[in-house]
């Protein structure tokens, strides 16, 4: 193996050794490192690295060595009265001790104010979960039992503020010029943002004609530079991965390992509300699985710290015209049950089933274009999580999650559609007997509603369930 990387690298013997004593000092000294999540390969990098895959194509891990302490708890709680520091207001970096892969005195303000990027305390500020009782009563769960927790209220107006402000946070640590992304929406709203903030350029790709105005506005509107890309969510995504290391762009999708730090106070969040007691199953709607793989990175860590003693279990709810790990997970497509499979998962299986969606024209179709998504890039780390946790994967139609957004809304709450499939995958779950009546749930309410015409659209129209049209 040794062998064979000196010969890829063309480093003759002297470097590859100087560079690997050098890298073996760095790692030694710091607490934070990256490391290859393909368990054969496990390859190791500092973590001022840019990089967001190994050299072999795996992606990365933030990992951290010293066990953050159980007192810290008491620490974060204490920080929900600010006492004027921005970094105690923001729902990200209240629990920045277990996310300090800048490995900064995080008690000290001037050092978190040199180093953490936030947009002034706000991301995650207002998250937290919510009873429900119109959705409780939707699904067929007792109002205790259920608990939603909308991240819409996030600056720019979905979760994605909670991971990019750790994702630009390292940007600014490797000194990045321009941070790059495509998007389905939500993600360049918040990258958008961010760069404005900092003061950093930022392009954005997008499918062309297939983003909500909503989003796209806001894009434009924190002075983004848009790049329209012909094809899908997915198309546009290679384009910037390919842009970005021709030309030089620090990419903050979530296959960059600083996003999915971010999105781990999410379920901090939640968790923290049931005084870290756990619940019986966290539920997300899966995309790309940023959100998947962060949740089950965050209670796989917790549960290692002894912070938790039980595993809730995963529920990912796909659309069902954009159903890639639904089909994968539970053998839709061959019968095999595509598994993490303890590090070694049947990658020739999800080749096989892209190839399968190329010859066969297959693009994902849902209006819920947030998740609009046929090539999930975290798959890999989607597929841990669920085999930690004990995972599910169900479909819902587009139908179900325009009521399951429109119940949300009779509630005094705001999400958009592919939020909405959190409510309507609970419903389907406990109608198969999956989730138990006595089961308590945490539902993640993804982002709010940038698709003015949606609500209109479903309200005039009298055949929808909860619709309630106009009088005339
Ligand atoms: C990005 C996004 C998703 C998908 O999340 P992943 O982490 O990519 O699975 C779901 N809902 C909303 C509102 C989003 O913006």
């Amino acid at each position: 193996m040794l062998v064979n990387l000196i010969l890829k690298h063309r480093l003759n013997l002297q470097d590859f050794k100087l560079k690997l004593v050098l890298s073996i000092l760095s790692t030694m000294q710091d607490n934070a490192f990256l490391k290859c999540i393909d368990s054969q390969c496990g390859l190791e990098y500092s973590i001022s690295s840019a990089r967001y895959e190994c050299e072999r194509g795996h992606l990365l891990d933030v990992k951290y060595k010293k066990i953050p302490s159980r007192a810290l708890k008491e620490l974060f709680y204490s920080r929900r009265n600010p006492q004027g520091s921005i970094f105690n207001e923001s729902g990200v970096w209240r629990f920045r001790e277990l996310l300090n892969f800048s490995q900064i005195d995080t008690g000290s303000l001037e050092e978190c104010s040199k180093n953490l990027v936030s947009l002034d305390g706000a991301e995650g500020r207002q998250s937290k979960p919510y009873h429900m009782s119109k959705v409780a009563d939707f699904v067929g769960l007792k109002n205790e039992n259920l608990l939603l927790q909308p991240e819409g209220y996030n600056p720019s107006g979905s979760f994605k503020d909670n991971g990019m402000a750790t994702a630009v946070t390292h940007a600014k640590l490797v000194k990045a010029k321009k941070i790059v992304c495509a998007s389905t929406g939500n993600t360049s709203a918040a990258a958008g943002m961010y760069a404005a903030n900092e003061n950093i350029k930022c392009d954005v790709y997008i499918p062309s004609g297939q983003i909500a105005p909503g989003k796209l506005s806001q894009a434009y509107q924190f002075g983004a530079q848009l790049i329209q890309v012909d094809g899908n969510f997915d198309d546009a995504f290679s384009k910037s991965l390919q842009d970005a290391k021709k030309f030089g762009g620090y990419t903050v999708n979530s296959v960059n390992p600083f996003r999915i730090e971010g999105q781990k106070t999410i379920p901090y969040r939640a968790l923290e509300n049931l005084n870290w007691e756990t619940p019986d199953w966290i539920v997300y709607p899966g995309g790309a699985l940023g959100n998947t793989s962060s949740c089950g990175k965050c209670l796989n860590e917790l549960f290692e710290w002894g912070w938790i003693k039980k595993i809730p279990r995963i529920a990912v709810v796909n659309a069902d015209g954009a159903n890639t790990l639904y089909e994968l997970y539970n053998g839709k497509f061959e019968e095999t049950e595509l598994r993490w499979n303890k590090g070694k998962p049947d990658t020739e299986l999800i080749q096989r089933y892209y190839a399968h969606l190329d010859e066969k024209g297959i693009r994902p179709n849902t209006k819920a274009t947030a998740i609009q998504i046929g090539r999930p890039s975290n798959i890999l780390k989607g597929l841990r999580s669920l085999e930690f946790t004990n995972g599910v994967v169900i479909q819902v139609s587009d139908s179900e999650m325009l009521d399951g957004m429109s119940i949300v809304g009779l509630n005094g709450f705001d999400c958009e559609m592919a939020s909405g499939s959190v409510p309507a995958g609970i419903k389907k779950l406990i109608h198969e007997e999956v989730i138990k009546k006595d089961d308590v749930i945490i539902g993640i309410l993804t982002g709010r509603q940038k698709d003015a015409m949606l609500p209109v659209d479903y309200h005039n129209n009298p055949k929808n369930r909860f619709a309630r049209p106009p009088k005339k």
